[in-house]
């Protein structure tokens, strides 16, 4: 794929006023039918649509496109996310040029206060300000906080847990006024019994750096996701029906290949049983103000808040409006399936249901939850062009991306 700007810029032109739902007829023959309008689905009915001129057929069981990053205005005009916060993200160039082929971008740099010992606010990631603010200290270098975390951290034989990557780097008093609360509460789990992974995406600073994310390339799709969403499947070969299961589906549409990018252990109907998958509840509140708190998001570690962050969209938008939209996070059990959790036990179960889709060649298993990853959006994104190009290849095709 290798569209000019110019060519580009068309596309987005002839696209912004389409409609996406088009009218379906599940029994005309499709050449693959996807599973999942998120980006692991979107990415790929594009691409095969526009790439190889394949006719598919999306579909997705919620009444829109965009899975996950799904974004809409409320009754107060104020663009929201309906599933929390999304704010995009990348190191990677091929991830980057390839959605600024369907949106042009905000650049925005996402900050996060944690709200510590009565109601304090302190960067985090933990940075020297953080280390000042919270012990009245004057650290004025790198190698200040670098020793002073040094005096602190508890030496870790083995790093395994998402205790040891923080204790064994901050010390165990940081460790519980910023991550022991926040995580038992979002996880329902000690952070001993979970990956390091988990909070090792969380990274700690000796400067005064207060961005969340360090990546290259950091933006909002200026006019939304579920716009950007809207332009990568407005494309003639692509039939998207929404407010449809697979089950409701898969026998009466006629499809040669299947791309499946739900969870993985219900297509297998849980066979081995299920995968855990942490949830969220999201309380979405509007405000008659402008503003609610001072950056895109602030973190709760206390235990004793039943919630574990407050974001607040106009932040990240930059939508100018006299009310505000904010979203609280409460973690729970049931509920649609956004997170997989990392331990070993449950990635010794997802190999078990890797072996059985390895042994199901006619079906590809992408994304988040098909293949139980903890993915970033544009982790899928470049999973599912890595995907297309294998689609490629197989067919004999070479491409650009
Ligand atoms: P999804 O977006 O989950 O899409 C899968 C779709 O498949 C869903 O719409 C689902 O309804 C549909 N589906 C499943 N089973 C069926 C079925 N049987 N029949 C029909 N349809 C089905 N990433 C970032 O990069 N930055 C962030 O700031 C960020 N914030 C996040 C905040 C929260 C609260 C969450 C939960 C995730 C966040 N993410 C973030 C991660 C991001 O949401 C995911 O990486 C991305 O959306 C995954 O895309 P996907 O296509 O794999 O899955
Ligand atoms: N975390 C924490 N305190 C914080 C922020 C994060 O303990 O203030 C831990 C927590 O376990 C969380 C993980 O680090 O689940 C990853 O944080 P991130 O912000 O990446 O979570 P996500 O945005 O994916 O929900």
């Amino acid at each position: 794929m290798a569209r000019s700007e110019a060519e580009a810029g068309a596309v987005l032109a002839k696209t912004i006023p389409a409609p996406v739902v088009r009218p379906a007829s599940r029994r005309r023959p499709f050449d693959y039918l996807i599973v999942g309008a998120g980006y692991a689905g979107s990415v790929l009915a594009e691409r095969l649509a526009s790439g190889l001129g394949k006719r598919v057929l999306l579909i997705d069981r919620r009444g829109h496109i965009g899975g996950n990053a799904y974004d809409e205005k409320d009754a107060a005009g104020v663009l929201m996310h309906r599933y929390g916060p999304h704010i995009f993200h990348t190191n990677s160039d091929d991830v980057a040029s390839y959605l600024s082929h369907f949106t042009r971008w905000r650049p925005y740099e996402h900050r996060v206060l944690a709200s510590v010992r009565d109601g304090l606010l302190v960067p985090m990631p933990i940075n020297r300000t953080t280390l000042n603010a919270l012990y009245g200290l004057d650290l004025q270098t790198d190698e200040d906080a670098e020793a002073f975390l040094e005096s602190r951290a508890e030496p870790v034989e083995k790093i395994r847990t998402s205790e040891d990557v923080v204790v064994s780097k901050v010390g165990r008093e940081l460790y519980e006024t910023f991550f022991r609360g926040y995580t038992r509460k979002q996880w329902a789990m000690d952070p001993s019994e979970l990956d390091k992974s988990v909070t090792a995406r969380v990274p700690t600073r000796t400067n005064t750096d207060d961005r969340y994310f360090t990546d290259k390339f950091q933006a909002m799709p200026a006019d939304g996701y579920t716009r950007m969403f809207e332009n990568m499947l407005d494309h003639p070969l692509i039939t998207i029906e929404t407010g449809v299961d697979f089950d409701d589906v898969s026998a009466e549409a006629a499809y040669d290949r299947l791309i499946y990018t739900g969870p993985v252990d219900e297509y297998f109907g849980h066979r081995y049983g299920p995968l855990p998958y942490r949830s969220l509840k999201f309380r979405h509140e509007t405000l008659d103000q402008p503003w609610f708190q001072s950056v895109g998001t602030v973190n709760y570690p206390d235990e004793s808040v039943p919630y574990t962050r407050i974001s607040e969209y106009k932040h990240m938008t930059g939508q100018v409006c006299p009310r505000t939209t904010i979203t609280y996070e409460y973690p729970a059990a049931e509920g649609d399936p956004y997170y997989p959790v990392p331990r070993p036990e449950n990635q010794a179960l997802y190999k078990r249901y890797e072996a059985l889709a390895l042994d199901t060649p006619e079906v590809t298993f992408v994304g988040r939850l098909a293949t139980y990853r903890y993915y970033n959006m544009d982790q899928v994104v470049g999973q599912a062009l890595a995907t297309y190009r294998r689609i490629a290849e197989r067919e004999g095709r070479t491409v650009a991306v």
